[in-house]
């Protein structure tokens, strides 16, 4: 994944704005000049699914037939991501972000480099100690390591580019890399489960968080999502990863009067599951969406010929089965059982 190359992107740019001024007359020069027209090359696409994995977080973002990740949720989700790219044949990732180590946003992004490689991998750090986080580094480095990210640096994702507006503002939360997607005029604010002190910063620097769409910080807690914020990101539609009753009574009541005052229209998980939104570079959608069933259809499973167990190809338990008892089959869970296999007690396929 390469760096943009600002100088050429804009002069990129100004072709179309021309192009546009000659067609409109010079009446609207002006306008086209202070608020430049991001085009999109003919056949390109757009979406970004938010993954329903409970009190947690889990987006994949396509453009162009790349994808990138953010976040996998805890670890039991690792299936349910590994099961996501593979039915959409995602067997590489430009980009991973793991927006910060805690395990509901780290966990099951050792799914998705179970299924898939991945080129650049994004955290605001490359030590955390958990047994989740360490699963996350041993994969990441055997793609190409984790890369703790500066501000303000660019990554592409086809058409759409991904800047990196702040990260490591303070401890746990707070180091939570914030990000915003572009794709032609529209955009998408990442915040992962940043709070208040990120939003302040973000907001006394000046960064550009004007988005269409923002991912409401840390579950809809109220300890996110100040008004001052808000109002700054301006979004038409916010989505809240949340599980149903969490502990944490996330989202927040305080959050959700906000939301409906601002007159946002609001997905949460917990109650609309998955959530995809797709933008034609001038005007987004939102809404949610039904994934496919996974249940009684072919999978991925990991046997043991010795003990006659069968295992999830994410289960812990599967690099201690010695390769000669190991094999690999893509059926249905009820074939297996009639085959004689029990199902693995830790993954429970
Ligand atoms: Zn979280
Ligand atoms: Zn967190």
């Amino acid at each position: 994944m390469k760096k943009i190359n600002k100088g050429f992107l804009s002069s990129l740019l100004i072709i179309p704005i021309l192009a546009i001024s000659l067609l409109l007359g010079n009446s609207i020069q002006k306008e086209t000049i202070t608020q430049p027209i991001q085009t999109i090359p003919p056949n390109s696409s757009f979406s970004i699914q938010f993954i329903d994995v409970g009190q947690a977080d889990a987006s994949l973002i396509q453009c162009d037939n790349h994808y990138m990740m953010i976040d996998g949720g805890n670890s039991e989700d690792s299936n349910t991501i590994y099961t996501v790219l593979k039915r959409n044949n995602i067997n590489n990732l430009d980009i991973i972000v793991n927006s910060h180590a805690h395990e509901d946003h780290v966990g099951g992004l050792s799914g998705a480099l179970t299924y898939a490689t991945c080129d650049t991998i994004l955290s605001p750090t490359d030590n955390f100690d958990s047994k989740a986080f360490e699963n996350f580094k041993e994969l990441a480095d055997k793609n190409n390591g984790i890369i703790i990210p500066n501000i303000n640096d660019e990554y592409s994702l086809g058409s759409a580019k991904i800047k990196i507006l702040s990260l490591n503002i303070g401890e746990g939360n707070d180091s939570s890399i914030v990000l915003k997607i572009t794709y032609g005029n529209t955009s998408f604010l990442f915040t992962g489960d940043a709070e208040i002190p990120s939003e302040q910063y973000l907001l006394s620097n000046n960064a550009d968080i004007k988005a269409n769409v923002l991912k409401v910080g840390h579950h809809g807690s109220s300890t996110s999502t100040s008004k001052e914020f808000l109002e700054e990101v301006n979004p038409e539609y916010a989505i809240i990863s949340v599980g149903k009753d969490n502990s944490y009574g996330h989202p927040h009541k305080e959050t959700m009067e906000l939301l409906q005052k601002e007159n946002i229209t609001t997905y949460r998980t917990d109650i609309d599951h998955d959530i995809l939104c797709t933008s034609d570079g001038n005007k987004v959608a939102c809404e949610p969406y039904a994934m496919p069933e996974t249940t009684n259809t072919k999978q991925d499973y990991i046997l043991n010929t010795n003990s006659f167990k069968f295992h999830l190809p994410t289960c812990q338990s599967v690099e201690e089965i010695a390769d000669h008892n190991k094999q690999y089959y893509n059926g249905t869970r009820q074939e297996l059982i009639n085959q004689g296999y029990e199902p693995c007690g830790i993954c429970n396929p």
